[in-house]
């Protein structure tokens, strides 16, 4: 139960590195990360913030380290995380420098603006003494301006060329402990951009559309990219960049993951019909009632809810627990088995209570524990609704009789 049948089996091999304890490539799952949008310096808000990204399911938690404060902010927020923390570093080495010493278990470095190699390699050699690894994080928006101009703007090669370069440094001091990213805000070019990184390193790659805006469109541009490289085997690590509260993007990226059958289920997969015309309830109600009342009770289950109970069993047969709407009714079933039927306007509420014992007792005891007359009384209300709707609510049969009577016949085109 909860384990999604199928999935993305076939990963692109990369090299493993780990963030604190956590393992990033080499076959590791594929891990979430967000970043706390909270001053880094008030390390109780921060706190807040990463025990709420960590219960939406980020692995890992990205804190900007961009001042003397924020250092010392990570310093009493790292030993108190319930996630490795990775500090982002733009412009300034020494709050790389300030930032490992505050015992921080990952660092990103932007090439683009971090430019003097003596400090690249300063950051580097640190790094490897403490055994801590760097994300090159290559962004399109903020490429070093000589690739800008030698490459003549932002392209795949730009990108990769800058992630290249900076890996060189690093291996002048003998440092290889990477990932890399190759973001862009435009899709097209970020998909380009990781496929070529994937073809030209080994290291594992964090994935994401950078800067990708407010949900839903944000959402959307993240998953096309994200899950567009993911499908291909590539990338070891996600981030969803939204212009919302972070949980947001800690939750799209662990649903993502579950979606593709890349994680185990953590929580809840609610799954509705889209409703026609012939469901029985108001769907979308039911189905975001349905959603509020289980959401918060962590079960890993997919649930779903369906209009009508012609259909609505059958179509759904794989979820672990639905209900359908029929005849004032609701049938409850599990893996497509009718256990009970119910009032209509107990339908929730019955879904809500099955939902916990099915996860306490599992599946075959609440089988067992079906109503004995369940199925009886469902197939009665089926067959009731079929004979006031027709099989065929959109009378497709009927139109096909009609235009084989009208335009059938000898056609014999030989
Ligand atoms: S389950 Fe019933 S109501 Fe929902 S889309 Fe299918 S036929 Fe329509």
């Amino acid at each position: 139960m909860g384990r999604t049948a199928w999935t993305i089996t076939e990963r692109r091999p990369t090299r493993q590195i780990q963030v604190g304890g956590v393992a990033v490539g080499g076959g590791a799952p594929v891990t979430v990360q967000s970043m706390t949008t909270t001053k880094t310096a008030d390390a109780e808000a921060t706190l807040t913030q990463i025990y709420a990204l960590a219960a939406a399911g980020a692995d890992l938690v990205r804190c900007t380290c961009n001042e003397e404060a924020a250092a010392e902010g990570l310093a009493r927020i790292v030993p108190r995380s319930p996630v490795p923390i990775i500090a982002d570093i733009h412009f300034h080495h020494e709050m790389a420098l300030a930032a490992l010493e505050a015992g921080v278990q990952g660092l990103r470095l932007n090439p683009g603006n971090l430019r003097k190699a003596h400090e690249i390699k300063q950051v580097a050699a640190e790094a490897k003494d403490r055994g801590v690894p760097i994300r090159i994080g290559v962004n399109a928006g903020s490429l070093h301006p000589e690739l800008y101009k030698r490459f003549g703007g932002a392209t795949p090669e730009a990108l990769v060329e800058s992630a290249r370069m900076e890996l060189a440094y690093f291996a002048e001091v003998g440092f290889e402990d990477v990932k890399i990213s190759v973001k862009a805000s435009s899709v097209p070019l970020m998909i380009e951009s990781y496929r070529l990184a994937s073809e030209t390193f080994d290291h594992p790659l964090h994935l994401g559309v950078t800067e990708a805006g407010p949900p839903p469109a944000g959402l959307i541009k993240g998953t096309a990219g994200i899950a567009t490289l993911l499908a291909e085997g590539i990338g070891d690590t996600i981030r969803y960049s939204l212009t919302a509260d972070p949980v947001e993007e800690a939750r799209a990226g662990r649903q993502l993951l579950e979606a593709l059958g890349l994680r185990e289920r953590k929580g809840l997969d609610l799954i509705a019909c889209p409703s026609c015309g012939r469901a029985e309830i108001d769907v979308i109600a039911v189905a975001s009632a349905a959603q509020s009342a289980l959401e918060n009770r962590n079960l890993p289950i997919q649930v779903a809810v369906m209009g009508c109970v012609v259909n609505g069993p059958g179509e759904a047969r794989e979820a672990d627990l639905g209900i359908a709407a029929g005849r004032k009714r609701g049938h409850l079933f599990i893996k497509g088995k009718i256990v009970r039927v119910v009032p209509e306007d107990e339908m929730v509420e019955a879904l809500v209570a099955e939902a916990e014992k099915l996860v306490a007792e599992g599946v075959e005891a609440r089988l067992a524990a079906a109503d004995s007359g369940a199925e009886a009384e469902a197939e009665a209300d089926r067959m009731a609704l079929i004979d006031a709707k027709g099989v065929d609510a959109n009378a497709s049969e009927t139109k096909v009789e009609l235009i084989r009577k009208k335009y059938g016949g000898e056609h014999d085109e030989t």
